[in-house]
């Protein structure tokens, strides 16, 4: 099992920030809670792309 953090960019202020095992739906820097709003950046190459 990883618990190995993700990025999350926050597309409303343009933040990023880690997510580690809790899912984080608030943007820390913006109040911005729409999942919409946010998308996962790659960290590691190892991840394929969809
Ligand atoms: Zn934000």
């Amino acid at each position: 099992m990883s618990e190995k953090p993700k990025l999350v960019h926050c597309l409303e202020c343009d933040h990023v920030f880690e997510e580690r095992k809790k899912f984080i739906e608030t943007c820390p820097e913006c109040g911005n809670n729409d999942t919409q709003s946010t998308v996962y950046m790659g960290i590691n190459d190892e991840e394929e792309d969809e």
